[in-house]
């Protein structure tokens, strides 16, 4: 087991539908300070909000395609200096889903993170049987305005088809909704993840839990992280 560093700034690794949103929002109850970034909720929030970037990254989304490195690096790291003062931002704590998302973009993060003196802590790869992933990017829908997410099988709305909190419809994400979408996402992130897994690796700070459901996957995060289950008093 890692010890485990103050401040926490964690990065997930997994396949797309391997739950690194269940995770995190597992993760933001014990810790609510902690800052979340989702790079591809990020991004969708950008295209719902038909802003610039949203128009720029919707085709390469749609089609399952990665966004330009560049591009998102930039966008990441703004979203991580949005804390005010230098000094508050070496002290805050953050975990990142979705960024890095391959070798090039990592390599560079790394640099970023240097610059700043603001080193990653832990990253966590998480493993989930293929057959498993499948059915959940098929069981899954989101709304769209907030990014919310179900699945039908384990986390379906209170009522068919809406919404808790708004009742407005719930959607397919644009690339959960054709399989060979799907197939060009899981594709791209096994061609990824060996060179991303060994240069974490390397560096000494991965670590790797697996498991059918996220239940069985949090425990092994706390593990990791040294953390207790109670929450966070505040
Ligand atoms: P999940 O389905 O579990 O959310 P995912 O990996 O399929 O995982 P997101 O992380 O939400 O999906 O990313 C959705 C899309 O946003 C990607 O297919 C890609 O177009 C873009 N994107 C997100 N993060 C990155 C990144 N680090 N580099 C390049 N493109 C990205
Ligand atoms: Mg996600």
């Amino acid at each position: 087991m890692l010890p485990r560093i103050n401040p926490l700034r964690l990065l997930l690794l997994g396949a797309p539908g391997s739950g690194k949103g269940t995770q995190t929002k597992k993760l933001k109850k014990l810790l609510p300070n902690i800052l979340a970034i989702s790079s591809g909720d990020l991004l969708r929030e950008q295209v719902t909000k038909r802003t610039k970037l949203g128009k720029e990254v919707l085709q390469y989304i749609e089609r399952g395609e990665l966004v330009p490195d560049g591009l998102i690096s930039r966008f990441v790291t703004a979203q991580l200096l949005k804390t005010k003062s230098e000094s508050a931002q070496e002290q805050v704590q953050w975990l990142l889903d979705g960024f890095p998302r391959n070798l090039d973009q990592a390599r560079s993060f790394q640099n970023t993170l240097r610059v700043l003196n603001m080193p990653l802590s832990n990253v966590i790869e998480l493993k989930v049987p293929k057959s498993r992933i499948l059915e959940r990017l098929a069981s899954r829908y989101i709304h769209e305005a907030s990014g919310r997410t179900y699945n039908l099988s384990y986390n379906p709305p209170k009522t068919p088809g809406v919404d808790d909190l708004t009742g407005d419809p719930l959607v397919k994400r644009v690339d959960d909704s054709q399989v060979g979408v799907i197939t060009r996402r899981l594709d791209d992130y096994d061609k990824f993840i060996t060179p991303l897994r060994n240069y974490y690796n390397e560096l000494g700070i991965l670590s790797t839990v697996s498991g059918d459901t996220s239940d069985e996957i949090f425990p092994q995060i706390l593990q990791v992280l040294n953390l207790n289950a109670a929450p966070a008093s505040t």
